[in-house]
């Protein structure tokens, strides 16, 4: 039986034995049963909120390019530390320039390289492109 259909049950009683006296001490009490129930279901939510952010941290990995990535995921999916320490946000990561490696969180503006290596790589095809173009121009 729920609480509620306890509740009417022993109203219908107390009604039955005429003792207003009674009847209002339980309707005060059933007032506070059903609060306590409300209260109950919503720190239920809360508690599973927080277990599911807790599962969450468990899986994030902290890379020292100032970026988060989840296990799990994939590696290319990147998340901003900034957020996510702030306000338990996952807030992915907007690349701005895929060849040199930028990118910048939509949210708090945090921005940085996510792959030095790559963006040299790039910088050394850079140079020898515009060497080639020197070169050419001198022809
Ligand atoms: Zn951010």
């Amino acid at each position: 039986m729920g609480l509620y259909e306890g509740i009417k049950d022993v109203a219908s009683l107390v009604q039955k034995a005429d003792n207003i006296d009674l009847y209002r001490k339980l309707l005060d009490l059933s007032a506070q049963a059903l609060d306590m129930q409300a209260e109950i279901t919503r720190l239920k939510e809360e508690n599973a909120e927080l277990r599911k952010g807790q599962d969450l941290e468990s899986r994030i990995i902290r890379h020292p390019e100032n970026f988060l990535t989840i296990e799990g995921e994939s590696e290319d999916i990147r998340y901003c530390p900034v957020c996510w320490g702030n306000e338990h946000k996952l807030i992915q990561l907007l690349l701005c320039d895929d060849d040199y490696c930028r990118f910048v969180c939509v949210n708090c503006k945090n921005n940085g390289i996510y792959d030095y290596s790559k963006r040299a790589e790039t910088l050394r095809r850079d140079e020898g492109d515009r060497a080639r173009l020197d070169k050419d121009s001198t022809l």
